[in-house]
């Protein structure tokens, strides 16, 4: 495996790549691999002749009380697991690399950004846009890996993608999760024993919406309403957000069916955790 840091040299090697005949597989991370993103660079290995890995903590998604500074760094340990996955090159450019003096472009996808997440976290998608689109063009990948997890990032991607004109084809990976159904975060590294143990009031909403659509329960109020109790009754926990929503247009429904998607994000004592699930397939 290689590791790229310049943009220009990553694109030189792109360039040949496809020259050659080759198809490329993206997977946009900001490292401090776990399970979830290995699973991302497995799945890219059969969509692709090659597979690119990138690394970047990218400082335009972070709101000013956000973790940018603490965001957890290992380039060296992250290396060696993109290379026993198979990955030929490991891209990690910096931030005066990505965002030069003068950089003034942003993507915005209007709209499906502008509830959930995008809520609490303003400017977050336009970051998240914006580097994805960069990613795209210095690395020319064929099709590129996101994670489920981050439900609504996928959503806006593929809008993105689609509304640009964009040839690569966009694959959602479903969610990774620990043995006790914790969905796996670089994140869930900030948390203390009894927040690890809270942040399972999450994993436990999810299974009790699940569970209550598939006993015919389709109010979509009554199971927020249930939901938020799981959370609240832990004291560690302070809600974002708990929606269901058509997993297309990301609208609110008033009554669900197999196409909602039931999302939730919270605080456990500092750390803002997300997860969510699809209600017509097991993740
Ligand atoms: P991040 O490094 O957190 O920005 O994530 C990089 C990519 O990995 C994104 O596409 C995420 O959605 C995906 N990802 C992160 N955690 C998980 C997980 N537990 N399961 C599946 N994909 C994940």
């Amino acid at each position: 495996m290689e590791i790229i840091h310049s943009p220009s040299q990553m694109t030189a090697w792109a360039n040949q790549a496809l020259g050659a005949g080759k198809t490329i597989a993206l997977t946009p991370t900001m490292g401090a691999f776990h399970e979830g993103h290995l699973s991302l660079m497995r799945m890219a290995r059969h969509q692709a002749d090659l597979t690119v890995t990138s690394i970047f903590v990218n400082p335009i998604q972070f709101g000013p009380e956000e973790d940018f500074d603490q965001y957890p760094k290992s380039l060296a340990k992250d290396a060696a697991m993109a290379e026993k996955e198979g990955v030929e090159i490991l891209f990690a450019p910096t931030v005066a690399d990505m965002y030069p003096e003068g950089f003034q472009t942003l993507i915005t996808v209007k709209g499906i950004t502008d509830r959930l997440c995008g809520l609490s976290r303003p400017g977050h998608f336009d970051g998240v846009t914006t580097v994805v689109a960069k990613l795209f063009n210095i690395v020319k990948p064929t099709v590129a890996i996101f994670g489920r997890k981050d439900f609504q990032q996928l959503a806006i991607l593929r809008k993105m993608v689609c509304d640009l004109n964009w040839d690569i084809e966009i694959i959602g990976h479903p969610i990774v999760r620990e043995e006790d159904g914790l969905a796996m975060s670089s994140r869930n590294t900030y948390l203390s024993v009894t927040e690890r143990q809270a942040a399972l009031t999450l994993v436990k909403s999810i299974k009790h919406v699940r569970q209550r659509f598939r006993e015919g329960e389709t109010n979509a109020e009554q199971l927020r309403c249930e939901a938020a109790k799981i959370l609240s009754d832990n004291d560690k926990v302070t809600i974002d957000y708990l929606s269901l929503v058509d997993q297309r247009t990301l609208n609110d429904q008033t009554v669900i069916n197999h196409d909602s998607v039931f999302l939730v994000a919270a605080k456990v004592g500092t750390t803002r955790l997300i997860d969510n699930t699809v209600l017509f397939d097991e993740n």
